[in-house]
C-alpha cells in the first residue's frame, strides 16, 4: 500500500517559506525585486560567534552531541534564563533544539493527545496551528485586534477555555503584529494557566528586539505551567545555524529531549559551540544586538510612516521586525494585493491569509533603509 498519511496531507507548507522561495527564484532570473518577506536579520552573524564555530571545528568538536545539547550550553542557558528572563531553572530544565521551530514542534509532540485543544492568538505565526494539528491537537483561535494594538484580552482567553484545553501559545514580541504584551497581560495569562491547569507556551524569540516597552517572561509567575521557547536566530543573526532552546518543567523538558533523540539525535554540535559563545561573550553580543536594534528601530519608523502616508493603515509595532498594514486600498483580497505588489511593483510581501490576518500584508523590515525607501516608492506607483 502506498500514499501519504492523512496527517501529512493536511499539512500546509509554510507560506512564508514558499513565497520567499518564489522571490528568490525571480531574483535568480534577474528580476529587480525588493523582498520584504523573510523573517531573517540582514546582518551577518557576529565575528566572535563565527570564530567560535571555527575553533570548534579545529578542535575536532564535530561529533554527535547528547540529545538535550552539550552540557556547557545547557549551563549557559540556565544562566541566560536567569540573567535575561528572571527564571530559576537548572541546566537539566533546559534543552537545545533544531531552531526555535524544533522546540515548538517537539513541545506539541510531547504534550498533545488527539483532540487536545491549543489556543492561539490571531493574527498568529503560521507554524503554531500547523504544528499543533500535526501532533493531533485541535486549534482554537482567540482574536487580537488592531484597535487594541493586537494585545490579547485575558478574559476572552478565559472564555475560550474548555476541559480539553492543553496549551495556550503566546508570542511577545509578536510575529506578525510586532506587539509587545504588557506585563499585566502576561501575568494574567500565566495565572490563568496555573489556576486552570494548562501549559503556557511562551515563544520569546524576539525578546531582544524591543523598541518601546519591556520584555517580560510569564514563566516568572507560573514556572510549573510555562514552557519558554527561544533561539539564537533572531538575536544573533544566526538563522542558518538552526539552534533553538527551551526551558520549563523537568518532565516536559525530558520529553523534548526524548523527541530529539529519536528524530534528530541532537542539534548541530558546531552550531552549539557557536551559540555558547553568543550567550557567554555577553559584552560583544550585547553590542551586536544594540547595533541591530538601533537599525531596526529607524527602519520601522521609516516604513511605518511611509505606509500610513500612502493611506495603508498600519499600527505602530513595538518589537520584532514586522509591520502589518491593512491593504484594502490595493485590493481587499490580501492574496491579490500581494500578487499585485509582486507583479506590478516588484515588491515581495507575505499575504496575511495564513497568519489569520485577512486584508493585511506582512512586511519585514529586516532590510536596508535604501531598499525600504525604494519599496515605498514602488508601492506608491500602483496606488
Ligand atoms: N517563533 C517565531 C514567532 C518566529 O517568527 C520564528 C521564525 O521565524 C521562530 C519561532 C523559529 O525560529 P528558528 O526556528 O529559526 O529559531
Amino acid at each position: 500500500m502506498s500514499g501519504l498519511s492523512q496527517r501529512v496531507r493536511a499539512l500546509k507548507p509554510s507560506a512564508t517559506v514558499t513565497i520567499n522561495a518564489k522571490a528568490q527564484a525571480l531574483r535568480r532570473q534577474g528580476v529587480d525585486l525588493i523582498a520584504l518577506t523573510a523573517g531573517e536579520p540582514d546582518f551577518d552573524t557576529p565575528p566572535h560567534v563565527k570564530e567560535a564555530a571555527w575553533r570548534a571545528i579545529q578542535a575536532g568538536k564535530t561529533k554527535y552531541a547528547p540529545p538535550g545539547g552539550i552540557p556547557e550550553l545547557r549551563e549557559a542557558l540556565a544562566e541566560k534564563f536567569r540573567r535575561d528572563n528572571g527564571l530559576e531553572v537548572s541546566p537539566q530544565q533546559t534543552v537545545v533544539t533544531v531552531g526555535g521551530k524544533g522546540a515548538l514542534f517537539n513541545i506539541f509532540q510531547a504534550i498533545l493527545d488527539p483532540g487536545d485543544e491549543v489556543i492561539v492568538l490571531s493574527p498568529y505565526w503560521v507554524s503554531y496551528p500547523e504544528m499543533a494539528r500535526f501532533a493531533g491537537g485541535v486549534v482554537r483561535e482567540v482574536a487580537t485586534r488592531p484597535e487594541t494594538g493586537f494585545i490579547p484580552d485575558p478574559e476572552e482567553v478565559a472564555r475560550a477555555l474548555t476541559p480539553k484545553t492543553k496549551a495556550l501559545v503566546v508570542n511577545s514580541p509578536n510575529n506578525p503584529t510586532g506587539a509587545v504584551y504588557p506585563r499585566e497581560v502576561l501575568e494574567a495569562l500565566a495565572r490563568l494557566a496555573q489556576d486552570r491547569g494548562f501549559y503556557l507556551i511562551s515563544d520569546e524569540i524576539y525578546e531582544h528586539l524591543i523598541y518601546e516597552g519591556e520584555h517580560f517572561s510569564p514563566g516568572r509567575i507560573a514556572p510549573e505551567s510555562t514552557i519558554t521557547v527561544n533561539g539564537a536566530a533572531k538575536a544573533y543573526a544566526m538563522t542558518g545555524w538552526r539552534i533553538g532552546f527551551a526551558c520549563g518543567p523537568l518532565e516536559v523538558i525530558q520529553a523534548l529531549e526524548a523527541v530529539n533523540s529519536q528524530s534528530v539525535s541532537s542539534p548541530d554540535t558546531i552550531a552549539q559551540w557557536a551559540t555558547l559563545e553568543a550567550l557567554t561573550q555577553w559584552d560583544a553580543s550585547q553590542a551586536f544586538i544594540e547595533h541591530a536594534r538601533t537599525a531596526y528601530r529607524a527602519r520601522r519608523d521609516l516604513l511605518w510612516e511611509g505606509l500610513n502616508a500612502l493611506g495603508l493603515p498600519t499600527p505602530k509595532p513595538q518589537g520584532a521586525f514586522y509591520l502589518l498594514p491593512e491593504v484594502s486600498r490595493i485590493d481587499p483580497n490580501e492574496l491579490k494585493a500581494a500578487e499585485r505588489l509582486l507583479e506590478a511593483a516588484r515588491v515581495a510581501v507575505i499575504p496575511g491569509t495564513d497568519f489569520a490576518a485577512p486584508h493585511h500584508l506582512r512586511l519585514s523590515y529586516a532590510t536596508s533603509e535604501e531598499a525600504l525607501r525604494e519599496a515605498l516608492k514602488r508601492i506608491a506607483t500602483i496606488l
